[in-house]
């Protein structure tokens, strides 16, 4: 049920088109955003997923498809100019974009540490960058980044992953710093196990990491896409107001602990 708590307000999600952005774009839409879908695919990954392109129109939203690397400097400010030129500006930018591979650090190629790092924490570097300008000239500014319990916690053979989220947490905090003189709130969320592609493989075919995730998700039940989306509507409408600079984990107790 939407209760229009993003009307008249524009958003960019990256990686919406699939996964946690997917849900957290139809959820902006639904309250009343126009949001902008900034990734470098337009379906989702998923077979059993629903385009995000059909879930806003479907609740008379107004989306925007940028195709976007996030890791690319000139892709990203294209996506933000893009996006001010088709809505008027910019009040809230979602860093979801994310890739993970598993592997301990002695194990990893450099090369797949070096994209993880480009995507996960390049990515969001590059695109708050960009959109600082547009979000204070809003008088509604709001970052949400995607993070993870292994920006908060260390995880198994998770290297270069880890590495990447803890400096997204971090960044999270430092840039609250910064903006909070322009009113422009900047938070992260640190999902758990949420069901998307990204961990598809693991959780259908690998018993013992299954058993693992299980053990370490003290909530009867792995989280959803719109778990995550729920708590990234807090961070995007305005009953966040006075909250800046924090980490909001939604990962059923995995980091309680
Ligand atoms: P997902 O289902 O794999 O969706 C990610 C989307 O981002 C895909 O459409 C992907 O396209 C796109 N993308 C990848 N690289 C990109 C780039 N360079 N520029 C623009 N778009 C790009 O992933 P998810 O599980 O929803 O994850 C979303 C975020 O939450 C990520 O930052 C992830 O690390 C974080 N997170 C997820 C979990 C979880 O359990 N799922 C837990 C903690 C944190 P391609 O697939 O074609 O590359």
């Amino acid at each position: 049920m939407s209760t229009e708590r993003l009307a008249g307000r524009t958003a960019l999600v990256t990686g919406a088109s699939s996964g946690i952005g997917n849900a957290i774009a139809a959820a902006f839409g639904r309250e009343g955003a126009n949001v902008a879908v900034a990734d470098i695919r337009r379906e989702p990954k998923l077979d059993d997923e629903r385009s995000v392109f059909d879930r806003l129109s479907a609740v008379d939203a107004e989306s925007h498809f940028v195709e976007t690397d996030v890791s690319d400097d000139g892709s990203v400010e294209a996506a933000i100019e893009s996006t001010v030129d088709r809505f008027g500006g910019l009040d809230v930018l979602v860093n979801n974009a994310g890739i993970y591979y598993q592997n301990r650090a002695h194990e990893t190629p450099t090369e797949e540490y070096d994209e993880i790092l480009d995507v996960n924490l390049r990515g969001v570097f590059l695109s708050s960058k960009a959109a600082v300008p547009a979000l204070k000239r809003s008088d509604n500014g709001k970052i949400i980044n995607l993070a993870s319990i292994y920006g908060l916690v260390g995880g198994e053979n998770s290297a270069a992953y880890c590495a990447s989220k803890g400096g997204v947490a971090n960044l999270t905090r430092q840039m609250a710093l910064d903006y909070a003189e322009d009113e422009i709130n900047i938070n992260a969320l640190a999902p758990g196990i949420i069901k998307t592609a990204q961990n598809v493989e693991w959780r259908e075919n690998n018993e013992e990491i299954l058993e693992a995730w299980h053990r370490d998700t003290p909530w009867p039940r792995f989280g959803e896409p719109d778990d995550v989306a729920d708590a990234a509507l807090f961070l995007a409408s305005d009953e966040s107001d006075f909250v800046t600079g924090t980490v909001l984990s939604v990962d059923g107790g995995w980091t309680a602990r």
